[in-house]
């Protein structure tokens, strides 16, 4: 292996090309990967085009029929040696991840990647308990298979790389399809050694493909690609919209996890020091987290004393460099996000918002911790995802007008209710237009829980027997009893 293909970052070598048929792969071009923590540039990343999608797909074609043949018991031990394998990497995936997408060091290491290890594990499980019990019609046996369908295109985002990579990965690679994995091009890195990881892992050369590149060069080879059997596609809208157009020439079917605007429903019965606990956790991961709760809908009764306890602890929350321990919010990701974060701002204040903190950029790449007032329902700041540390305060008078507000935007990914009334809590739950609710907590999330959003959140629902749904063919064969006369009933439907 040649050196130039190899960068070092934060000590760990990171081979930069694609990983296509159990071999690394040169691009002509390349693209430069830079940190968001001091813009240092981590590496050039083999720039793919549609000669490399096509070669990644062909691959995962090749590799289908024996691994789609191979038993589920072995599929499974193979899927729990990859977890192995992450979690003796463990520390190595957590530097190189927050070098590259600026996300804290302290979860890489103690939520994120033990939770990559997870998705493994959790997959491998439920596929050898997968099962849906026979049944009967009128003596004839119905069995119900899942059937590894092919090669599936899953495409990810830099916001969490690793841990929405292997959300998809493992499912997929559990149901017996082969993989071309695409991660974001500002965050690339991990990936890359998620494929050292189950090649020394015994994953057939060609189970699972990575391939780098701009989404907008390699993207449409691959989502239009006919040997294609399924899209998992993680991202904004625009790109969903794009996806969904491509893959529409074969009707390769499509799970689409989106964007948000997720509302924090705050009513004066709540415990308020909880509903300021859960309303400070939205500036994680500098805001960019598609569940975030950004818009915050407090009784306007308890609204005063919401925002001065919510201020308090903001001013205490300490941002900077993610590698340090004490640091709770760090860097965007890019400067081009930075800017996007400070153009929604700037346009809101100008459109009469009131920043009660922040509202302009902080050190480095980082932006400052950003409440918003005085904002109307229609403005762009509420209607619109930021992927920022900016959140919105409005009051309402009662349950009907927070329910109204709560789901007056195109999105519908998740939703967070505080509330001391367990009545209140059911009522207002089930009016709520969203993929998951939470009530008095929040980013609770079990891998066997259907997880996708509603309206422009998303399409399809992950997780648990849902994504075995979606990754498989599903077949239901019906036999019939022995020496059945089939000239006795017979339904036609
Ligand atoms: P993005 O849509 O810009 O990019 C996502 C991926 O799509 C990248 O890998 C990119 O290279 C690729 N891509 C771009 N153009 C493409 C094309 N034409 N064809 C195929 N692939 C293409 O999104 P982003 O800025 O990386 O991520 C942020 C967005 O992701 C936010 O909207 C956020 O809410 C959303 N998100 C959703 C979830 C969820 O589970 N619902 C989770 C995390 C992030």
């Amino acid at each position: 292996m040649s050196d130039r293909h190899l960068t070092t970052v934060a000590g760990v070598e990171v081979d930069t090309r694609h990983f296509i048929g159990g071999r690394r792969v040169a691009s002509a071009g390349t693209f430069p990967d830079h940190s968001p923590i001091d813009g240092a540039l981590l590496g050039d990343i083999a720039r793919g085009g549609a000669a490399e999608a096509e070669a990644a797909v062909a691959a995962a074609k090749a590799a289908f029929p024996a691994w789609a043949a191979t038993s589920r018991a072995e599929r499974a031990r193979i899927l729990h040696a990859v977890a192995d394998g992450v979690e003796k990497r463990l520390e190595d995936l957590a530097q190189v991840e927050t070098h590259d997408n600026g996300a804290l060091l302290r979860s890489h290491r103690r939520g994120v990647m033990p939770r990559v290890a997870h998705n493994f594990r959790f997959f491998a499980d439920w596929l050898l308990s997968l099962d849906h019990e026979d049944f009967e019609t009128r003596g004839h046996t119905n069995h119900v298979s899942w059937d590894p369908a092919g090669p599936c295109v899953l495409i990810t985002p830099w916001n969490a790389p690793l841990m929405l990579a292997t959300w998809k990965v493992a499912p997929a690679l559990a149901a017996g399809d082969t993989v071309v994995l695409k991660p974001a091009e500002w965050s690339p890195l991990t990936a890359s050694l998620l494929a050292d990881i189950a090649a020394e892992a015994g994953l057939p050369d060609g189970v699972l493909n990575v391939v780098q590149g701009y989404g907008a060069e390699i993207g449409d080879a691959l989502t239009s690609h006919p040997d294609v059997r399924r899209i998992s596609f993680t991202g904004s809208v625009p790109t969903a919209r794009r996806i969904a157009a491509s893959a529409a020439a074969n009707l390769t079917p499509l799970s689409l996890e989106l964007g948000g605007k997720s509302p924090l429903l705050v009513f004066a019965d709540a415990d308020l020091d909880l509903a300021v606990d859960l309303a400070v956790e939205q500036y994680d991961n500098a805001g960019q987290v598609c569940l975030a709760a950004t818009r915050f809908l407090v009784e306007a009764s308890v609204a005063e004393e919401f925002t001065r306890r919510f201020t308090e602890r903001a001013a205490r929350l300490v941002q900077g460099d993610p590698r340090d321990e004490a640091t709770d919010i760090g860097p965007n990701i890019h400067p081009r996000q930075l800017e996007k974060i400070d153009g929604f701002v700037q346009r809101a204040v100008e459109a009469g918002a009131r920043a009660v903190i922040g509202g302009h950029r902080g050190d480095g790449q980082c932006y400052a911790p950003t409440l918003l007032t005085d904002v109307a329902q229609g403005s762009e700041i509420v209607q619109e995802e930021v992927f920022g540390p900016v959140l919105t305060l409005q009051t309402f008078a009662d349950e009907a007008e927070a329910v109204a507000l709560a789901n007056d935007t195109r999105f519908g990914l998740a939703a967070t209710v505080a509330t001391g009334s367990r009545e209140r809590a059911e009522r207002v739950t089930a009016q709520l237009v969203a993929g998951t609710v939470w009530v008095n907590c929040f980013f609770v999330r079990d891998l066997q829980a259907p997880f996708g959003g509603a309206r422009h959140s998303g399409v399809g629902r992950e997780g648990g027997n849902w994504s075995f749904d979606f990754y498989c063919d599903v077949k239901n064969t019906v036999t019939a009893p022995k020496g059945w006369d089939r000239k006795g009933s017979v339904e036609h439907g």
